[in-house]
């Protein structure tokens, strides 16, 4: 029978105490560390919500606490809802709120909590026991991201569907185990950060996390980079094409590098090939998947050859036991080389979203055995390769941020000074580089635009995290109409 992934996490605790399993900024957390806290922490949770199952928030900027609580909470049988400190007080009531979270957890109290139950439970003796941890099924995780009406979704990972991701990582990429060291790049309320999380600690490997701070200061980005000793890169493109603005950003920078995962966006041909000619020791793999598929379900390792043969890229082949297929219009499989709707059925997607029957009944359906998912992307398969070739709905992606456009309006509708608004993705070569507020005022402006935009902006920075706040804003007395009466987004994008 296959090994509990809490199992195989514990595993380094039990055997190599010593060994990093997080570093981030001034902060190191050993396997020995985890394993006791995270086992503190789960007695404290049972002791003081016995019984219950309710998830349990967790919020922070990547410290070491936030690694405890996400075990803690499996190994006492409940999903952890992670909120990175981006997201705006406003949004995290609402995300508590809707995940009817028992208990909302900060490191500083993570920290606190630790060493109470820690030293009451060494008085009493022993190790963990009689806790029902997370088992096959059970919800491991739920992540929250943009919806369309403004109401932000969590997506339900179950223990199975995370096991299943890890398990195809794990066989496709023969990691050290251990002596992986993995960039993790992105927050961990955004799925990509999985990725790094849980195949750096089922391999014993050191989880190297870039903070904020590092990344608004480059020089400190690219020393943190030097010392971290990363073997392998998880990072959106965007992250990666930002990196290659620096010269220096090369295998002298990073000498250890073996490959770069990508996913959540685009990979430009370009980022690929500069990173071969950078990192000529190092792979570059492109991966594909939503949120609702546990992290990615395709990939393909892009060689020389690959970047001859396609321009733009493929997101490669689906994982083993996941079929990926191309939707037609009439809702049969689209015949080879046509675009479609691209579709995951498999033991990777999720049961749905969270308390939300209605909008898990419009993109989740059962084809039995298997859970499939409507991604909302489009899609063809050639040579049997899938190509992402865009949204088929109002979903962006900025800077690998996913981001739901009716979320912004319904959140700018909810401003005083807004009767109405539109927002639009502002492109340049192909890619999207920033969103742009098309508004209807709903007072008379005081101040210049730009002073009436600012306010605007604060406003919305109140209600959604700061990488979704539109860059410019343009204000008119009415929206152009469709004939069926809707804003022309087709006549605004004309404006840009
Ligand atoms: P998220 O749930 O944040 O991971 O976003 C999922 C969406 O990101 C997918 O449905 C795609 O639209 C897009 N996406 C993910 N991976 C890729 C990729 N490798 N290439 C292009 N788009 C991607």
């Amino acid at each position: 029978m296959a090994v509990h992934l809490l199992d195989r996490i514990d595993h380094w605790g039990r055997i190599a105490p010593e060994a990093l399993a997080h570093v981030s900024a001034d902060r190191r957390l050993t396997y020995g560390e985890l394993l006791d806290r995270s086992d503190s922490l789960a007695r404290w949770l049972e002791a003081q919500f016995p019984g219950s199952r309710a998830p349990v928030a967790v919020t922070g900027h990547k410290e070491p606490e936030m690694l405890v609580a996400f075990l803690a909470a499996a190994k006492s049988g409940r999903p952890y809802v992670p909120i990175d400190v981006s997201i705006p007080a406003h949004r995290i009531e609402r995300i508590v709120e809707s995940s009817g979270a028992a208990v909302v957890l900060t490191p500083e109290r993570i920290a606190a909590l630790c060493l109470e139950s820690g030293a009451e439970h060494e008085s009493k003796g022993g190790r963990l026991g009689g806790l029902n941890r997370v088992e096959g099924r059970d919800p491991f995780y739920i992540l929250f991201t943009s919806g369309s009406t403004g109401e932000p979704k969590g997506v339900v990972i179950t223990l199975a569907n995370l096991e299943a991701f890890v398990d195809w990582m794990c066989a496709e990429h023969s990691f050290r185990a251990p002596g992986e060291t993995f960039l993790n790049q992105a927050p961990f309320s955004f799925d990509l950060s999985v990725m790094d999380l849980y195949l750096s600690l089922v391999n014993g490997g050191t989880l190297f996390s870039i903070t904020k701070d590092e990344v608004a200061n480059l020089k400190k980005l690219y020393e943190a980079l030097g010392r971290s000793g990363v073997t392998t890169w998880v990072s959106t493109p965007s992250f990666a094409q930002m990196c290659l603005i620096e010269r220096g950003f090369t295998e002298a920078m990073v000498p250890t590098l073996r490959r770069f995962l990508f996913c959540g966006e685009t990979l430009a041909p370009e980022t690929a090939s500069q990173l071969l000619e950078r990192f000529p020791g190092a792979a570059v793999w492109n991966t594909y998947g939503p949120t609702e598929a546990t992290v990615a379900t395709t990939s393909i390792q892009v060689t020389r050859e690959v970047l001859e043969r396609h321009s733009p890229l493929p997101v490669g082949r689906e994982m083993p036991g996941t079929r990926v297929f191309i939707c037609a219009e009439n809702g049969q499989r689209a015949p080879e080389g046509e675009r479609g709707e691209i579709l995951i059925a498999g033991p990777n997607v999720s049961p749905g979203y969270l308390g939300r029957e209605d909008l898990t009944a419009k993109v989740f359906f059962d084809d039995a055995p298997a859970r499939t998912y409507r991604t909302g992307d489009w899609g063809r398969e050639r040579d049997g390769l899938v190509f992402f070739e865009g949204r088929m709905d109002g979903q962006v992606k900025v800077n690998g941020y996913r981001i739901e456009l009716g979320d912004l309006e319904a959140n700018l509708r909810a401003l005083p000074e807004v009767a109405d608004a539109v927002v639009l993705p502002v492109s340049k070569g192909g890619r999207i580089e920033s969103l742009m507020a098309f508004v209807v005022p709903a007072v008379a402006r005081e101040g210049s635009e730009f002073e009436f935009s600012s306010r605007l902006k604060s406003g919305l920075a109140e209600r959604v995290p700061a990488y979704m706040v539109p860059r410019k804003f343009r204000f008119l007395e009415a929206f152009p109409m469709t004939a069926n009466g809707k804003a022309d987004r087709r006549k605004l994008t004309e404006l840009i």
